[in-house]
């Protein structure tokens, strides 16, 4: 049986952005772009208004940005600041609940279901963070409160910047997307639209009219989203909890084994990157960094190392990992992974070395640029659309098709 939940969402507005114009009012009116550096190679991560009204997004390639905005302000995220600020926030959210779960720093959702004896308690909570988030943080956020998760993050959107907005059941939130794309279903991203569209779907009515098609041509995924179309949504807020982040890894499963360790030491740089990528949304270091391979017979077997200082930078990983993998039997590749693990928030570097840990980091971005571009001269695989950490491209064709360039070479002793 489904029933309605109270669920907030909080979303702040334009964070990375927000965070830098609170604290040095220079960008205050100007378009400001938060991610690499318009002579560097990369994405846009943040931006605030001004540069939206230059048709700047999240994600974007950051020379396009700087086409479109020559005269923005460039500047790269700063993601401890932005971690203090988080842990803020989480401060407040979990004074209204301990149910609450967060999905990036500056997003999370707050069960109310059984903390309120109404709906209009919950609205006035729902104001209220807001306010304490203005006053206590300076910052403004944007607020949904709905009957589920997919409606609350819905609702969030619909106001933004400095909204509030409610969804109180499934006939609210039917009529507000109806007649919009299936991509307004946030769950549905740019391959399942695509997908959609060619079953004649485009919008959620489409969606609500095709339902028998859809399930049948897509499964437990076409069933998930026949569920959404019709407001159905009873997933769980669930609670994050410390000791469950004991460790952020990601792996690889190949369509074919592979024998070629060179193929493996590259795929490892790449699922490394990854691994940068969620650890610097929740502000984790790693104390230990390992390594994961199931041979073609099913044995798994994984190998790990503790490193000098706690780090989240994927090239820093990726050495580590690499040199893990030169002393493993050689033998028929399925699954290949990697990760990091004793995580804590701190990097645990002093503050007074900055400037040669700067220095560092520049030698680090070095080498991972070097070790793209002597990928890219090797498969003949342009990887810019998936090197940047911002970027949530997926990686699975890229390294599908290394592996087939890898074969290829194999088969012809190149
Ligand atoms: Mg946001």
């Amino acid at each position: 049986m489904f029933e309605n939940q109270i669920i907030i969402h909080v979303d702040m507005d334009a964070f990375y952005a927000s965070v830098e114009m609170r604290d040095d009012k220079t960008p205050v009116g100007k378009p400001l772009i938060i991610g690499s550096m318009p002579n560097e190679r990369g994405v846009v991560s943040t931006c605030n208004y001004e540069a939206r009204k230059y048709g700047i997004r999240s994600g974007m390639n950051i020379k396009e940005a700087f086409n479109l905005c020559p005269k923005g302000i460039f500047m790269h995220p700063n993601f401890d600041k932005y971690r203090k600020v988080s842990n803020q926030l989480h401060k407040i959210l979990e004074s209204y609940t301990d149910v609450t779960e967060y999905i990036a720093l500056d997003e999370g959702y707050l069960d109310l279901t059984k903390k309120v004896n109404s709906w209009e308690d919950a609205g006035r909570i729902g104001l209220e963070i807001k306010k304490r988030v203005r006053e206590e943080l300076s910052l403004t956020c944007s607020v949904g409160l709905a009957y589920s998760k997919t409606a609350a993050k819905m609702a969030s959107e619909e106001k933004k910047p400095d909204g509030y907005f409610e969804i109180p059941n499934r006939d609210e939130f039917i009529k507000l997307v109806l007649d919009r794309n299936v991509r307004a279903l946030y769950t549905v991203g740019e391959k399942t639209a695509k997908k959609l569209h060619l079953y004649g779907v485009d919008t959620v009515r489409d969606l609500q009219d095709k339902k028998n098609e859809v399930k049948r041509f897509m499964g437990k995924q076409g069933e998930y989203l026949v569920d959404l179309a019709f407001g159905f949504d009873d997933r769980k807020v669930i609670p994050y909890k410390e000791e469950e982040t004991k460790s952020i890894s990601k792996e690889f499963t190949f369509q074919k084994d592979v024998s070629s360790f060179r193929l493996l030491d590259d795929v490892l740089f790449i699922l490394a990157f990854r691994i940068e990528q969620r650890a610097k949304r929740l502000g984790l270091y790693g104390e230990g960094v390992s390594l994961k391979i199931t041979y073609s017979n099913m044995k798994t077997i994984t190998r790990s190392t503790l490193i000098s200082a706690n780090t989240n930078d994927a090239y820093t990983i990726y050495e580590n990992t690499s040199k893990l993998l030169k002393n493993v039997p050689k033998a028929e590749v399925r699954l290949v992974g990697t990760g990091i693990y004793h995580l804590r928030e701190e990097d645990g570097r002093q503050l007074s070395f900055f400037d040669v840990f700067s220095k560092e980091s520049d030698i680090v971005k070095e080498k991972a640029e070097a070790k793209w571009q002597e990928m890219k001269a090797y498969y003949k695989i342009d990887f810019d659309k998936i090197k940047n950490i911002s970027n949530g491209m997926n990686i699975y064709g890229y390294i599908e098709r290394m592996r087939e360039v890898m074969e290829s070479m194999q088969k012809y002793n190149i």
